[in-house]
């Protein structure tokens, strides 16, 4: 049985091509600064971004860390949405290695927090508060993107209130291509930003955080205290230059998979669509509850596989997933909701 797999957009594997440019990298210790493929990763992102410098972590995780790290201090605080990845799904890394203070707000329908919320949760200065520091922000959040309106406007927002302002933008490129935009639109806005080469990019490992000189030469000490000061990484930073070359149109296929796999399923028994669209690259599903403890089970027991439970399921369609696979994930996630 081929398995179609939906849980996440960090399942691909590397394409022939991007096998071979990673073969082909030239290497160097990047702890000392002399591997020309990671620089040549961070120059050509952190150009095409609109920011001085870059660089490059294993993960995602890792690299929102760092920038934690170098924009905040011990004591300080971070304004973030309640279901951001930095705050809800990385281990609360900022308050356990950082001791920054996370300060969360509810989201609203559409991905993005209130202004007068992070308004109101700016803390004066006063001896009693943590300081509050940061603004981080994520895009595509859930999939959704975000509008440009609302980035100026929590932008300046952070500007007046002397914040530093940061994008965890691990699918920033979902929502460049989603606005049919430059990158640079996005990622000007923002003090800092952190890119994944690994979700619909398709590169095997690593992020990609860009900023000012001073930003990135603090995260560099950070992610090297955290273990992420890698030696010939430009076999793997290959495989970002590669993907950042030839995959970020591709995005579009995915968003358009995504929407067919809407058409498909919407108005099957016992499923709802959340929101009645794709968002980007994610479809988000309902399931009467007397159907949904099974299923999980009964969709893998033919080969398909996402995520989900408790209130929704989570559909994730990458560069390995192809049209003949929608159908036949379309035509598995009906025969379930009949069960
Ligand atoms: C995947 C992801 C990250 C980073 O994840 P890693 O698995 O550590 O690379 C960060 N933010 C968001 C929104 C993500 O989806």
């Amino acid at each position: 049985m081929d398995i179609i797999d939906l849980r996440s957009d960090t399942v691909t594997k590397p394409c022939s091509n991007m096998l071979a440019a990673m073969m082909s990298a030239e290497l160097g210790d990047d702890v000392f600064s002399e591997d020309p493929s990671v620089s040549k990763l961070e120059t050509s992102l952190a150009e095409r971004a609109g920011h001085e410098a870059g660089l490059f972590c294993p993960s995602g995780t890792q690299s929102n860390l760092v920038a934690l790290l170098a924009h905040c201090q011990r004591g300080d605080e971070y304004i973030v949405g309640q279901n951001a990845h930095t705050y809800k799904y990385e281990a609360g890394g900022a308050a356990v290695l950082g001791s920054i203070q996370p300060q969360p707000i509810e989201h609203g329908a559409d991905g993005t927090i209130a202004l007068d919320k992070i308004r109101a949760a700016i803390k004066e200065d006063d001896f009693h508060f943590a300081k509050t520091r940061l603004l981080a922000l994520e895009n595509t959040i859930g999939g959704k993107v975000i509008s440009q309106d609302y980035l100026a406007s929590a932008g300046q927002l952070a500007r007046e209130a002397g914040l530093g302002f940061h994008l965890d933008g691990a699918r920033v490129f979902n929502a460049v291509v989603a606005q049919r935009i430059e990158l640079d639109q996005i990622t000007r806005l923002f003090d800092s930003v952190s890119i994944c080469l690994s979700k619909g990019l398709g590169a095997p490992i690593g992020s990609v955080l860009v900023s000012n000189k001073d930003v990135i030469e603090e995260a560099r000490r950070w992610r090297k205290m955290l273990g992420g000061g890698m030696r010939q990484a430009g076999l793997l930073a290959a495989a970002g230059v590669y993907a950042l070359e030839n995959n970020v149109s591709d995005l579009a296929k995915d968003h358009a998979l995504a929407q067919h796999l809407v058409n498909l399923v919407s108005g099957a028994e016992g499923l709802t669509v959340v929101g009645e669209t794709a968002n980007t690259n994610m479809v988000f599903l309902k399931v009467d509850e007397a159907l949904r403890n099974g299923f999980l089970k009964a969709c893998a027991n033919e080969g398909v596989l996402f995520t989900g439970g408790k209130d929704q399921f989570r559909l994730v369609i990458h560069r390995d997933i192809r049209s003949n696979m929608i159908d036949r994930a379309a035509q598995v996630i009906r025969e379930a909701g009949l069960r």
